[in-house]
Formats: structure tokens, sequence, C-alpha cells
């Protein structure tokens, strides 16, 4: 990590983060596509990816405006966050159970990138860098969004599924 003494260390440094975040995320979602089974979350997943690729063009908005330089890390949290639905596909079988759980790992994503945009949001302001904020309020509003979308998904259909899984068995 580079040292960091000033607030607008901190708002570059969260950005870099955020930033690595969304290209895992961009890599990360068509997997999580073809490894549901229900329709409607498979396509939740190839519409946030689209507008993740968004996302990440409005971070490389945001440095070009500001003329700052982002760091060159690694999102840790989100890897490891990645890695846990990785586990998933792998262990449990394609249907309602293992899409409740995708949808439980998605959702985490989602609360992670809510976080780390709020802050970043308040820290643009603090700083004078209005355009900025608005700009990642787009994207906030998108990550709330999807949140919503998912919560959704798995109240009208894909936990009754599940729990109908259970009765089969
Ligand atoms: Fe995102
Ligand atoms: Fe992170
Ligand atoms: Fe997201």
């Amino acid at each position: 990590m580079k040292r960091i003494t000033t607030l607008e260390d901190a708002f570059i440094h969260g950005l870099s983060d955020i930033y690595s975040a969304e290209k895992q995320l961009t890599k990360a979602l068509s997997k999580l596509a073809r490894a549901s089974s229900n329709r409607e979350l498979s396509e939740g997943f190839e519409d946030h990816l689209e507008e993740t690729q968004g996302q990440v063009e409005r971070i490389e908005k945001v440095v070009d405006n500001l003329e700052i330089k982002l760091e060159r890390i690694r999102c840790r949290a989100m890897e490891g966050l990645i890695e846990e639905s990785q586990e998933v596909i792998s262990e449990i079988e394609k249907g309602p159970v293992r899409d409740a759980m995708l949808i439980a790992g998605a959702q985490k994503v989602e609360h992670y990138e809510i976080a780390s945009y709020g802050c970043l949001i308040e820290m643009a302001k603090q700083l004078g860098y209005d355009d900025a904020a608005d700009i990642l309020e787009d994207t906030l509003d998108e990550e709330k969004a999807t949140d919503e979308r998912l919560t959704e998904i798995a109240t009208s259909q894909v936990n009754e599924e599940a729990l109908e899984m259970d009765v089969a068995a």
C-alpha cells in the first residue's frame, strides 16, 4: 500500500480498491450467470455484467477528470467473496439450493460495493469533487437496485423452489 496521509490519498486508495473489485467482477459475473438454473437470476447476472463494465468506465472517467493516478492494488475482499461463490459452484449441484446460495453471495458483493461507493462519495464531496461524487452516485444507484432485484428473485421464486427440493429429497 502506498503511504497515505491525506483525505485525497484515502479517496484514491478507495477508488483503486473498488476499481480492482469491479474488474474482478467483470470476469466472475458470466460464470455466475452460467452457474444459475433460474432464468431470471441468470439474466440478472448478465444485466449486471453489462452495468459493471459501465461502472469500470465511470471510475476511469473520474480518474481522467481529476487527473489522478490509481494505485495498482488488488481488492482482497472481492477476491474472497468471488472465491466463496466458486466454492458454491464446485460443491453444490446446479439447482435452486445453489441459486439461493449464489444470491446470498451476490448480495454480499453488492453490499461491499454499496459501502465502498457510499464512503467514496462522501469523501469526494468533502474534497470538493462534486462531479466525481455525481458520477459515483450513478453507480451506487445501480448497486442498490441490483441488491433489491436479488432479494426479489430470492423471495418470489428461488427460496421456495429450494424448500421444495427438501420435500422432493
Ligand atoms: Fe459494481
Ligand atoms: Fe477492497
Ligand atoms: Fe454490483
